[in-house]
Parts: C-alpha cells; sequence; structure tokens
C-alpha cells in the first residue's frame, strides 16, 4: 500500500506520495536498481505480457522506483500521469515526437532553450513536419501562425535566459480552437510556482536536473499530462525508443522532491532579496527579476504565477567584456551552464548555451551580449550580495 492521499498538503505528499513499502519495511524509497525482473511461472510472464496482470518486466517499461518517483511528480504537478525520462531534452524530445507525423505543423516561442529549439526548428523538419516560431508573449502571433495541420504548440515561462513571460491561459486557448495541444516547459517557474495544466496546457515538461534534484548530482525529466495523452501520444514513444531514466537517478530524484519546497522557496526569498539589492546597481544596465513590480509583465505574472524565481537576468554594462570581468571577478558562485542549484551560478548565455545563434537571432530571443543569468542557491544570501557587489565593482 501507498500512504498517498490527494488531501494531504504538498509538503506532506512530497515526502510520502509514491511510496510503497516491501516487506522488509524501510524506512526510505527502497531503490531497485535492475534491469528485469522475474516471474513465478511460464503462465506469469505470459499474462504480464498480455498486460493482464500487474508488476514490472523490464526497466525499459517500468520500474518501481521510477514508479514512485512518477507518481510523487502526478502528485506535485496535478496531473493525471507522469512518466520519468533520463533527461529533460529526452522528455521534450518525447513529448513532441510523440504527437506528430509527416505533414503536420507546430508552433512554438522563439526564445526557448537552446536544445528546445533544436528539436523543433531543425529535428522535426528532417520527419516532414513544419514548424514555425513566434514572438511569444505576442497572441496574435500564434493566432497568425495556425494552419489546418497543425498539431501542437511548445513554449517555456518565464524564458531561458531573458525571464520573459508568456500568457498561458491566452496561447491554451488559441491551442484548443486550432484543435492543437499545448506543451509547457515549466522548468523555470518551477512545480511550485506555475501550474499550466490548470491554466490550460495539455501536457507539461520539466528538466527534473533543476530544481527537482537541485543538488547538481544526476539527470532527469518528466512529462505530465492527462493518462489519455501519456497513453495515445507518449508510452508507445517511450517504450520502443528508451530514453529510460535509471533507477539511480528516480531515487535521487525522489529525495530531492522531499526537501523541494524548502529549496524553492529559500532560493526565491533571496533572489527576491539580491535583486531589490542589486536593482540599481551603476554597473547594470538593466536587472530583470519576475517577482520585481517593475517586470514589464508584472501584472501577467500576478495572474498566472504564485512566486517569484530562483533566477535573475543581469545586463551588466560594457557588452561581453563586462561581463566576463564580472563573472572572472566572483569568488563565491560559480561559472556554470547548470541552474537550480544548492550552488549559486552564473552563465554568459551569448557564449555558451545560446552560442550558436546569430547575434540578430539573439537580440530577438532578448540575450544582449552583456547578459548574465544568475541562478540563485542555497548559501547565505548577504555572502551572495557581497560576492556580486565586489564583481561588479570590478567592471
Ligand atoms: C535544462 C533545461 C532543459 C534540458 O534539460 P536536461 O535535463 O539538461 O536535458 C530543457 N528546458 C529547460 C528550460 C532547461 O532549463
Amino acid at each position: 500500500m501507498t500512504t498517498s492521499n490527494p488531501d494531504y498538503h504538498l509538503e506532506t505528499r512530497l515526502v510520502h506520495e509514491g511510496h510503497e513499502r516491501t516487506p522488509f519495511g524501510e524506512t526510505s524509497e527502497a531503490l531497485f536498481l535492475t534491469q528485469g525482473f522475474v516471474y513465478e511461472s511460464a503462465e506469469s510472464a505470459e499474462r504480464r505480457f498480455l498486460n493482464e496482470e500487474p508488476g514490472s518486466s523490464y526497466t525499459r517499461f517500468s520500474n518501481p522506483t521510477v514508479t514512485a518517483f512518477e507518481e510523487r511528480m502526478a502528485s506535485l504537478e496535478g496531473a493525471e500521469a507522469a512518466r520519468a525520462t533520463a533527461t529533460g531534452m529526452a522528455a521534450v524530445t518525447a513529448a513532441m515526437m510523440g504527437q506528430v507525423q509527416a505533414g503536420d505543423h507546430v508552433v512554438a516561442a522563439r526564445a526557448l532553450f537552446g536544445s528546445c529549439r533544436w528539436v523543433v526548428e531543425d529535428l522535426l523538419p528532417r520527419f516532414g513536419v513544419a514548424c514555425t516560431l513566434v514572438n511569444g508573449p505576442n497572441l496574435d502571433e500564434w493566432r497568425k501562425a495556425v494552419r489546418p495541420e497543425t498539431k501542437a504548440f511548445l513554449l517555456e515561462t518565464p524564458a531561458n535566459p531573458s525571464l520573459e513571460i508568456i500568457d498561458v491561459a491566452g496561447v491554451a486557448a488559441i491551442a484548443r480552437e486550432a484543435g492543437a495541444t499545448l506543451t509547457v516547459d515549466n522548468v523555470f517557474a518551477t512545480p511550485l510556482f506555475q501550474r499550466p495544466l490548470g491554466l490550460g496546457a495539455d501536457c507539461v515538461v520539466y528538466s527534473a536536473t533543476k530544481h527537482i534534484d537541485g543538488q547538481g548530482r544526476c539527470l532527469g525529466g518528466v512529462i505530465l499530462a492527462s493518462t489519455e495523452f501519456i497513453e495515445t501520444k507518449v508510452q508507445q514513444f517511450l517504450r520502443m525508443t528508451g530514453p529510460t531514466i535509471s533507477p539511480f537517478n528516480a531515487w535521487v530524484l525522489l529525495k530531492g522532491l522531499e526537501t523541494l519546497t524548502l529549496r524553492v522557496e529559500r532560493q526565491t526569498a533571496s533572489a527576491g532579496f539580491l535583486a531589490n539589492a542589486l536593482h540599481d546597481h551603476p554597473k547594470l544596465r538593466r536587472l530583470t527579476y519576475p517577482g520585481r513590480p517593475d517586470h514589464p509583465q508584472a501584472e501577467l505574472i500576478c495572474r498566472q504565477m504564485n512566486g517569484g524565481s530562483t533566477m535573475i537576468a543581469l545586463d551588466v554594462e560594457g557588452g561581453k567584456e563586462g561581463a566576463f570581468r564580472f563573472m572572472n571577478a566572483l569568488r563565491l558562485i560559480c561559472i556554470s551552464n547548470n541552474l537550480g542549484d544548492a550552488k549559486s551560478l552564473v552563465t554568459h548565455p551569448a557564449t555558451t548555451t545560446h552560442q550558436r545563434f546569430a547575434p540578430e537571432l539573439r537580440a530577438e530571443m532578448g540575450i544582449p551580449d552583456g547578459l548574465v543569468r544568475l541562478s540563485v542557491g542555497l548559501e547565505h544570501r548577504e555572502d551572495l550580495l557581497a560576492d556580486l557587489g565586489q564583481a561588479l565593482e570590478r567592471v
């Protein structure tokens, strides 16, 4: 028996949901680090393959530790079903590939995580699926991009790294009218601060590598949707192509979920503190933070999010040279391309994650050469402020 109960508060479910104890009565979730499973009889194996008997047969199809992680994620997101994947990119790729075939058309927001944009802009067209990229915040562009063969929409909000916001309910309504589905990459908002399914989206994808692990240990991804969506669009693709998460990683991620609220709430509070403290700094051309009332889309943020973000976008004076000087002067905060970690990290998107885009395309995506993306970790906020302050002085 699992200890799940939908009436429990989120924090309680994040500690207990999906936990099915073995006869050994272990306190923590059991780790089933096994490729396969054995059967009591040949008849039992036959029934398992006919789906007439519950239980796992092979870890590419299902595994009890992975299932526990999926159940906890579904509870967190308010989704009927979840499937875990090896990485966030495996989740995005499976969610999109699973929905389309040659002749179909996809509409996606231009400001996407670099690899997500490659999937829709480069990979799907190789298989005869056309793609139109739009300026996400402009609902008219989504409406105008729709064609009779449009099957799926994809967006990310807040966007990486510009922290620009897209109206999820507005885009979902356009998708519904077009007979298409909407998939939202919810990594930057985290499951705590934005519920795309509640706003009308059909599918939510996460890189669990980020806040869900939250301590920089392992990669993972999740797809969340209705049971019907998972069973008709995603399940077969995952089982047959095999972007399976290791049970070990699912076990680490289960552990991450136990402390998700504590970590994300603290990191968001620190990010808000740093954004307020640095906002008028003379070495910053601009500071963008979704929790501040001066964010250009503050009203929309109030409507669709119930928290700020662990991320801050800093446009440092002096372009790339200024940004590099700032980053190299940091003593505590590390240079990395990851985010959502317990350790505070900075990234220069123009030369790393978004390097492959021409300068005009980067400008379109809201990525000036001076932009530094800061992922706020769990260090004491005064230590972080001191480090950022001394590094900005060196610009
Ligand atoms: C990191 C990230 C991904 C990809 O996740 P991986 O786990 O690295 O494969 C996708 N979307 C967003 C917004 C991300 O930040």
